[in-house]
């Protein structure tokens, strides 16, 4: 991943909002990565960059070669589909699917089988410690439950990068940590993490801190 003095502006009216105002980052694979700052710093809005969400107002984005700030949706669509494995603090599960169900989504996007997809579904539940609520609502699942289907559903398509935005903000302290556990796991497992927080707890579990604020990065530095 690599960002090159990437800038987003918001025209609201006569209001202009620098919401990134040049960043420069480089992640490389296997990193451990956390973004942190406050409140409106513009965290969601680099997230949305990264995850090809949305496309910057200037500036070069690269994701492994592939110059990703001039794409049009579909060449967006098939990048966050390949590439990117999304977990959101609330879930974004579909709430009359079972848990194995919202893992498959991503797999019937793909294309895969009924027999694999089915197959993969099941060993991804079991890999986050779910493996006997295959079946369960999200209503019949605590919120941990919730974001380890979560977890499962981003995982599922073996995506190099994982992108979690705020991924225990909802949860009670041991879930979030069962959570961070999961990911470090993850990580070891070869996967690229990035983790978007305000809390340093969380943030200094990661190999390496990003700091932003007012769109800009203010610090960037490895833990330990
Ligand atoms: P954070 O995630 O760190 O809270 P955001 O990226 O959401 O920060 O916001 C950064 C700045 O951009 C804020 O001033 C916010 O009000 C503004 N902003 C974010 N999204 C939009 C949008 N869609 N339209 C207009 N302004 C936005
Ligand atoms: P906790 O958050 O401490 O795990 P919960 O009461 O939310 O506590 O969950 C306890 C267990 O009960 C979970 O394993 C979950 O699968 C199951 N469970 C929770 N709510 C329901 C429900 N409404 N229907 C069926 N099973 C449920």
């Amino acid at each position: 991943i690599e960002i090159s003095n990437m800038q987003k502006i918001y025209k609201m009216g006569d209001n202009v909002i620098n919401a990134l105002n040049g960043i420069n980052l480089y992640i490389g694979k296997h990193e451990f990565v956390a973004i942190i700052g406050p409140s409106g710093s513009g965290k969601s809005t680099l997230m949305n960059m990264l995850g090809c969400l949305d496309t910057p107002t200037s500036g070069t984005y690269t994701l492994d070669g592939r110059e990703i700030s001039k794409m049009n949706d579909n060449q967006l669509a098939e990048i966050r589909n390949f590439k990117i494995g999304f977990i959101f603090q609330g879930f974004n599960l579909l709430q009359k699917l079972s848990a194995i169900e919202n893992v498959e989504l991503p797999l019937i996007y793909q294309g895969v089988g009924t027999k694999e997809r089915h197959q993969r579904c099941k060993v991804a539940l079991e890999m986050v410690g779910l493996g006997s609520r295959l079946h369960h609502k999200p209503t019949e699942l605590s919120g941990g439950q919730q974001q380890r289907v979560a977890i499962a559903r981003a995982l599922v398509s073996n995506p190099p990068i994982i992108l979690a935005d705020e991924p225990t903000g909802n949860l009670d302290t041991k879930s979030g940590a069962e959570i961070m556990g999961i990911l470090k796991e993850l990580h070891k497992n070869g996967n690229t993490i990035i983790l978007i927080t305000h809390d340093n707890d969380i943030a200094n579990q990661a190999q390496r801190i990003v700091r932003i604020q007012d769109g800009e990065i203010i610090e960037d530095r490895e833990v330990g």
